[in-house]
């Protein structure tokens, strides 16, 4: 055969099908789970979604552990349950996902950041100092693609004020500080189980506390103020009657998503090694590779990595695209990618209402125009990470400057 029927090698994309940035880790065992909850009877909240709490608090080592709708909604009642509210002041990092200010905005609070590190992208303790004022009420630390942030010195600087923290803890289902699990360490601490968490039911979320009123507080306000939800009610023996409290939300979880969580928490440190295991092969297969600059895999400080996202930074200074265009040029690869996150502050809604500015949160404005998540999901195959390391190689030989 002539070799000029054959398209040219170097146009032709690395891999036949497309590897999605991210894909749940969903097995038979989930579907069995949600199956025998649909033929129970009961698939709103109810026993199921008690047990993933129990089990949750237990898994975190915190006491108590209260499931909800999404990240975003557990965020919602920890501030609401502070009492958080206009006039007063939440600090946290612009690298995270809107929702994390957004909710501080809705309850007629004001977002204050700190820049983050360089090579974690977490908040930088360092900086935490300058930013509390009087009007502080809540310290929200984001740990970014699950390594935890160096929580001592921002509870030091946190307790010397007496401010709360409430740990944004989307990305570190199953991660650890200094020996202990996240969900144990602060007053408050969210985790959401969307379906590119480490843990996910769907759409979902859970709030861990050791607090004993903050728990009751969220109890009433994530099902309309009242006192007993349906499940209460109507169990064998219970009474009828409620009482409403004040007014709530409708934030309860159903069995259905709680059946898949309590699959998913027993499979969570197996998924999580996974993880690991597949970004340790990236960071051995990238290494070297001028044009981009890897994630920090290790903490100056013990701590256990939960490895939601491996994000690396592209040196857009040494390439003739920018990160948008090397997202498509890894498309054209049949490589998915993510993007985690456009700095906060910059958004047209946080730029106006507070006048920020370019400059004003340098490093993560930095991280802003550079970060990339390559794909990383337990389901991968060690092939597909030399697929998408193949792919980034060949992406930034074709665009070298
Ligand atoms: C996903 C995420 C959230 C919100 O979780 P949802 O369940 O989608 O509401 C909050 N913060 C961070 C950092 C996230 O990545």
């Amino acid at each position: 055969m002539d070799a000029a029927e054959f398209p040219a090698v170097t146009d032709a994309p690395g891999r036949l099908s497309f590897l999605p940035f991210s894909r749940p880790s969903l097995g038979e065992e989930e579907v069995q789970a949600v199956v025998e909850c649909l033929r129970s009877g009961w698939i709103t909240t109810g026993p199921r979604t008690r047990e993933f709490e129990e089990r949750f608090a237990a898994y975190t080592g915190a006491r108590h552990a209260l499931a909800v709708t999404s990240g975003t909604a557990a965020e919602h009642l920890a501030l609401l349950a502070l009492g958080i509210g206009p006039g007063d002041e939440i600090v946290t990092s612009p690298m995270t996902w809107v929702s994390t200010v957004s909710v501080a905005e809705l309850v007629g609070a004001r977002p204050v950041f700190v820049d983050v590190e360089p090579g974690t992208h977490n908040l930088d303790p360092g900086g935490l100092r300058a930013a509390i004022t009087a009007r502080t009420r809540a310290i929200l630390p984001v740990h970014f693609a699950g390594l935890p942030c160096d929580m001592d010195p921002i509870r030091e600087a946190a307790a010397e004020r007496g401010i709360p923290v409430i740990e944004d803890a989307a990305h570190a289902a199953g991660a650890a500080y200094k020996g202990r699990p996240v969900g144990s360490l602060s007053l408050l601490t969210l985790f959401s189980f969307h379906p590119i968490k480490n843990l996910t039911t769907g759409e979902g979320g859970m709030i861990t506390t050791d607090d004993p009123d903050l728990a009751k507080r969220i109890r009433l306000l994530r099902f309309h103020g009242i006192t007993r939800d349906s499940w209460q009610r109507q169990g064998a023996g219970a009474g009828a009657a409620y009482e409403v409290l004040l007014p709530g939300f409708k934030y309860n979880l159903t069995d259905i998503q709680s059946a898949i969580g309590l699959v998913q928490l027993a499979r969570l440190d197996a998924l999580n090694e996974r993880r690991a295991l597949l970004a340790r092969r990236y960071l051995e297969s990238l290494d070297g590779l001028e044009e981009i600059r890897l994630p920090v895999s290790d903490a100056p400080y013990p701590a256990r990595h939960a490895w939601h996202l491996f994000t690396i930074l592209v040196d857009v200074d040494r390439l003739t695209l920018d990160r948008f265009g090397f997202m498509e040029a890894m498309k054209a690869e049949n490589v998915g990618t993510g993007l985690h996150f456009l700095a906060v502050h910059l958004q047209p809604y946080y730029r106006d209402r507070y006048g920020f500015r370019p400059g004003d949160f340098p490093e993560a404005e930095r991280v802003s125009e550079r970060v990339v998540s390559l794909p990383l999901f337990p389901g991968m195959t060690e092939a597909d990470v030399d697929d998408v390391a193949r792919a980034v190689k060949k992406v930034v030989r074709t665009h070298r400057r």
